[in-house]
């Protein structure tokens, strides 16, 4: 805390990863000293911070800061995705790219951990705009990534057009087409199934983790925050697997709908015309809209928070925990507060957490990076059946890893040591470096 000060979500990150951990250390605690291992697990083997100055469509220059933290690539070249939002800094992209490290390992696929992104605001910006953007911002992120050493991705504020403009500029400045990013369109080299695979894949692991304890996730109610990539693939696969989905949400409000959102007029909002949830209402006249925040008052089975960190809090639990639920699942990166898992847990919540639960964004990234390797495309069916299949062998691997250590049933402990263990075999192998 006192090397890397006001990066309070860096800080909450590797406190839960450290905690989790703790049983491991302690029985080889002084190899651990001698070796420095965890002084070298939380120091990123590289952080990168650059200007990026643009045109607006008045003229005028507009300077953002961009980032790249390289964390680790013990197991893989780095990996992790973009994040454009006004609310990104240092701390914001470190805990991501440490949470990154883990969830890179769950996979079983060979990739570090990286994380980047800048806090331009894609919103209100016109396509020109976010194109000037997308370049300026690669000019300078170019020099450091490659198809063997680094392969960003999307994430909020990236989705497929953002990807392409970056993909362009790489291209003509380097002189290579590799896959140098992940979440490219199809015309491209990108993979089909990559956009749904975070929201398909959590909703693999939450089937899983139910059918684990004895239940069925068709006819129970699920209660989604967020209204972005993952969310909406999360809505749909839900859906399909008989669940019905009662809320989303957005940075300004969020909606009720009793009878089960509609996933075609939520993509038509949120993905063609890029607008807010207030329209919702258009498409859905039984449905409600509300300024604010208030998913988690909505009564429910399964919980899925899909937004942004720490949007889940203690008063959130409490009130989900008093109306029944059985599960939370994160389908956003570190969206629940340290005091609101400690709760879920405490009152018999089932509780994954992100870097397992949307592990599958991720994972279908490097099955993207396998197809653009041997110049290949594999069919819907084919990457979807992978990502299932990749999604069971995770949570099994986090159930065992608990079971292992004798916390069974905390999926924290679970993830966490699962993922580290290969990490630190990867590490040690390799020496002091
Ligand atoms: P998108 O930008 O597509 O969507 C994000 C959604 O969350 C939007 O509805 C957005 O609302 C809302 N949101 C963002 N910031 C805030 C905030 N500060 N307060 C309230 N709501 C907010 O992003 P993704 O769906 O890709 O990402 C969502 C989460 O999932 C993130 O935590 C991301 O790191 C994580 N994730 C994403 C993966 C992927 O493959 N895309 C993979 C693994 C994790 P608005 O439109 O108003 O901004």
């Amino acid at each position: 805390i006192k090397q890397n000060p006001a990066e309070p979500e860096f800080h909450q990150a590797v406190r839960e990863v450290l905690e989790s951990i703790k049983v491991v250390v302690d029985a080889n605690e002084e190899k651990f000293r001698r070796d420095g291992l965890l002084e070298r697990l939380v120091n990123p083997e590289r952080q990168i911070k650059f200007r990026v100055p643009w045109v607006d469509d008045k003229g005028n220059v507009q300077v953002n800061t961009g980032y790249r933290v390289q964390f680790n690539s013990a197991i893989g070249p780095y990996k992790g995705g973009l994040r454009l939002h006004p609310s990104v800094n240092l701390g914001i992209i470190k805990f991501l790219g440490f949470e990154q490290i883990f969830k890179n390992s769950l996979t079983g696929l060979p990739i570090g951990g990286g994380k980047g992104g800048s806090d331009f605001d894609p919103k209100g910006k016109s396509d020109r705009e976010v194109m000037a953007f997308c370049q300026a911002f690669m000019t300078e992120l170019c020099k450091y990534i490659g198809a063997d050493t680094d392969v960003p991705a999307g994430d909020i504020g990236t989705g497929a057009r953002e990807i392409g403009y970056m993909f362009g500029q790489y291209k003509k400045i380097r002189g290579l087409f590799e896959g140098v990013l992940t979440g490219k369109g199809l015309s491209y080299g990108g993979s089909l199934a990559r956009t749904e695979a975070t929201g398909y894949g959590l909703l693999y692991l939450t089937e899983e983790l139910l059918k684990t304890h004895g239940q069925d996730i068709a006819g129970k109610t699920v209660v989604v925050s967020g209204a972005g990539n993952v969310a909406i693939y999360a809505i749909q696969k839900a859906q399909q697997l008989g669940a019905k989905v009662v809320t989303c949400s957005d940075s300004t409000g969020w909606v009720y709908d009793p009878d089960g959102i509609d996933v075609a007029a939520l993509k038509e909002i949120k993905e063609v015309k890029r607008e807010r949830l207030t329209e919702y209402k258009k498409y859905r006249p039984n449905s409600e809209y509300h300024e604010g925040k208030g998913v988690w008052r909505i009564k429910c089975d399964v919980a899925l928070p899909c937004a942004t960190q720490n949007e889940l809090d203690i008063e959130d639990a409490l009130t989900l925990v008093e109306n029944g639920v059985t599960a939370v699942c994160e389908g956003a990166n570190m969206p629940t507060t340290e005091e609101a898992t400690k709760y879920f847990q405490k009152n018999g919540v089932l509780f994954v957490p992100g870097k397992a639960a949307n592990a599958g964004g991720v994972a279908t990234s490097a099955l993207e990076m396998s197809q653009n390797s041997e110049r290949l495309s594999w069919t819907f069916d084919e990457v979807d059946a992978k990502l299932k299949n990749i999604m069971v062998n995770l949570f099994h691997n986090i159930d065992d890893a608990a079971k292992k250590y004798g916390f069974e049933g905390n999926y924290v402990v679970g993830a966490n040591i699962a993922g580290f263990e290969k990490v630190l075999d990867a590490m040690n192998a390799q020496g002091i470096v």
